[in-house]
């Protein structure tokens, strides 16, 4: 009786000692290597969210505004998953602009016009007057946004748009153009599409896309029209800001381009 007990006792043993082999395999620590965030704000009586995708531990930053550009969305999602870093959007109808209600009223902004007092009085609507509290709200908001994912904190970062062929395009900025009040420098480039530019802060960024003949307009950072962009935000701020911007059914361009603006941005 005895005997075959401690056989059996034995016998069950087995299965732990070849465990105990297994682990004693060398193997590095499990990584994450991908996590999604999704972050509510509150704004009046609605909720928006934005979500942050993290790929890897790279620090490197991307933020698209626009919920019907998800083209350029797409181009970023293709190099962080090679490079690492995060994206940040915001997410809620599929459409440009965001709608919310106070006080039983609705309103609609565009969420790249809000990173100023002054763009916000500029971009938001309602039926009526808009009263001081809405603009409040929406100040609210996007000083929020900014420090939730540190954007003020940043060294640099890169944005993410498409525009439509025929829209906006690098001629926008030239002089004579409707935005020739941002451009401090321009370079038009002989090849590329008009449509497909960067846009950017820094002199040193500029100079680099201009010697590879990308359409490229430097930011002037004195901002003589303040239209609460997170472009106007990074010039007051001092960061380096490269907007990746074409036209959506350029996504091949745009991965190209996006993937260039990560090298040089470090
Ligand atoms: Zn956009």
């Amino acid at each position: 009786m005895m005997f075959s007990v401690t056989r059996m006792k034995w016998r069950a043993l087995i299965p732990v000692l070849a465990g105990c082999v297994l682990s004693a395999v060398a193997a590095p620590a499990p990584q994450v290597e991908f996590s999604l965030q999704k972050v509510a704000f509150q704004i009046g009586e609605t909720k928006i969210h934005a979500q942050m995708r993290q790929f890897g531990t790279n620090t490197l930053t991307m933020v698209n505004v626009h919920d019907d550009e998800q083209a350029s969305v797409e181009a970023g999602v293709v190099v962080l998953e090679k490079t690492g870093g995060r994206l940040i959007e915001f997410t809620h109808t599929g459409k440009r602009r965001i709608v919310f209600a106070l006080n039983g009223r609705e309103y609609n902004f565009d969420p790249n016009r809000i990173f100023s007092k002054a763009g916000v009085r500029l971009t938001l609507r309602g039926t009526g007057e808009v009263p001081a509290e809405a603009h409040a709200a929406v100040d609210t908001f996007a000083e929020q946004f900014i420090s939730y994912f540190k954007l003020d904190q940043q060294s640099a970062f890169i944005t993410l748009h498409n525009n439509g062929d025929g829209g906006l395009s690098i001629h926008t900025y030239e002089p004579g153009g409707a935005w020739a009040a941002d451009t401090d420098e321009l370079h038009v480039s002989k090849t590329a599409d008009p449509d497909d530019f960067y846009f950017v802060t820094d002199k040193r960024i500029y100079e680099e896309l201009k010697k590879r003949d990308f359409n490229v307009i430097l930011q002037d950072n004195s901002i003589k029209r303040d239209d609460g962009s997170l472009s106007v935000f990074a010039g007051r701020h001092g960061i380096a800001y490269i907007n990746v911007e074409a036209e959506p059914e350029h996504l091949e361009e745009q991965i190209r381009m996006t993937e260039i603006a990560v090298q040089i941005i470090r």
